[in-house]
């Protein structure tokens, strides 16, 4: 089976990420959902309302599961036997983060690939920050996440 691993913060998930996600999908057999830490950044949302919100909205794809991160992605890709790590590339900006990350888990398990999918024009800028800052703001971020996102932004972010 050629299982892929899609590893990001999900804080909270956008239609950019569900459309890395979706094509994923439809070029492994299993793709695995992967919350992970990102060190640098302080969640808005918990592991589990992270979750909750990829399964409400993954649900569509039989193939997809949902998986939280508890120390190395290399560790992680190993243990499952994935064979790839599937990443979104946006503008440049991501680029050099991208490649060093990609190389770094290369050094660290030889056996899985890291593929860029690159991002549909529509979500080309769309990122979490920004959606939360757009909410924060009471901007309409209902182009940029689904309902059920909105309903869990509305209820944290949005001001009284
Ligand atoms: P964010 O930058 O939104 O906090 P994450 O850390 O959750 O993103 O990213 C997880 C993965 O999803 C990364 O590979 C990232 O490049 C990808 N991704 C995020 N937003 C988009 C988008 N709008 N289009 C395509 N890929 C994206």
């Amino acid at each position: 089976m050629r299982i892929a691993v899609c590893p990001g913060s999900f804080d909270p998930i956008t239609y950019g990420h569900l459309d890395i996600i979706r094509r994923a999908s439809a070029i492994f057999d299993k793709v695995i959902v992967l919350i992970s830490v990102n060190t640098s950044k302080k969640p808005s949302f918990t592991d589990t309302e992270r979750r909750m919100m990829i399964e409400e909205n993954t649900k569509q794809f039989p193939n997809v599961e949902i998986d939280i991160l508890d120390g190395l992605l290399a560790d992680y890709v190993e243990r499952v036997g994935a064979i790839a790590i599937v990443k979104g590339l946006r503008a440049v900006s991501d680029f050099e983060y991208e490649f060093q990350m990609a190389l770094a888990n290369k050094q660290l398990y030889n056996g899985a690939e890291t593929v860029f999918l690159t991002a549909s024009a529509e979500n080309m800028y769309l990122s979490s920050s920004v959606v939360k800052q757009i909410a924060y703001f009471d901007g309409d971020i209902s182009k940029f996440v689904p309902e059920n996102v909105l309903e869990f932004i509305r209820k944290r972010l949005i001001k009284e």
